[in-house]
């Protein structure tokens, strides 16, 4: 029988039919993919399971994460196989409006996404219904100005994810969540966040899947972010502790995992 970090039985875990997987701290980190992980993969795949990337970024295409995939040596994945905040906002739009017009602020490969599905405007406009911001590598006080302006009319307003900080290269940049609350303090108003930790994330990939929660299991680094999404939508959840986190993190964190492994090659005994 094998066991996680803590000696609980991680058998369960074959019988599940999606993964949600995280990317960066999970499968690499930065450029660096890990060992087991193409392998894990693999072994996914050889068993019939499906999986899904699932990210909070809303900066980047899935087109540029195919790339990076690419280039770090986990080759030949699909375009179906991402899930990213941005995708979970447009679900969540459609399911809420019918042919709104969306003032959208973020990167241009945000707004483009948008704007496959939805009239959009990048100006204050009156005539908005919705508001949906993402993270925006590409931000400028004009935007800023424009969507106070447009916070301020009362109208709904979402943003892709609540993280507070990016990790780079050079270090923390502010994320879509401190973006947001630099407008939370000129407004008084705050969004309602779409990705993880939030459920709605992980419910509309179930949804896009067609699988029910007892048959799905998030594997994540972050407690805050990958685990606490798992708890809020109830799917079962596997901590690695090969990026943020820290065995003595998830053993002071309020946000448990279901189990906890200190690396992803772990599973490829279970799986294989
Ligand atoms: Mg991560």
């Amino acid at each position: 029988m094998l066991k996680d970090n803590y000696g609980k039985d991680l058998s369960a875990i074959k019988q599940k039919k999606l993964f949600l997987l995280d990317m960066d701290g999970t499968l690499y980190l930065g450029e660096q993919l890990f060992e087991g992980a193409r392998e894990f993969l693999k072994a996914l795949k050889d068993k019939g399971a499906s999986y899904v990337f699932v990210t909070n970024n809303s900066s980047r295409s899935v087109k540029a994460y195919l790339e990076k995939l690419d280039r770090i040596g986990l080759k030949g994945e699909k375009k179906e196989s991402f899930y990213t905040s941005t995708e979970a906002l447009v679900s969540c739009l459609k399911a809420s409006f019918t042919d709104p017009l969306v003032y959208a602020q973020g990167t241009k490969a945000f707004t483009t996404e948008l704007a496959r599905h939805f009239r959009v405007t990048e100006e204050f406009n009156r005539e908005a219904n919705v508001i949906a911001v993402g993270f925006d590598t590409e931000l400028t006080f004009e935007k800023m100005q424009n969507t106070c302006r447009m916070i301020d009319t009362g109208i709904p307003y979402y943003a892709t994810n609540p993280d507070w900080v990016c990790p780079t290269e050079n270090g923390f940049v502010p994320d879509c969540g401190s973006m947001c609350y630099s407008y939370e303090k000129a407004t008084g108003r705050a969004p309602i966040f779409i990705g993880k930790p939030r459920p709605l994330m992980i419910e509309a990939v179930l949804g896009k899947f067609g699988i029910n929660k007892d048959d799905a299991v998030i594997i994540g680094d972050r407690l805050y972010t990958d685990i606490l999404s798992g708890i809020n939508a109830g799917v079962d959840t596997i901590c690695v502790l090969s990026g943020e986190s820290s065995a003595e993190d998830v053993e002071s964190s309020e946000n448990k995992p279901t189990y906890t492994i200190n690396h992803i090659k772990d599973l490829l005994k279970i799986l294989t």
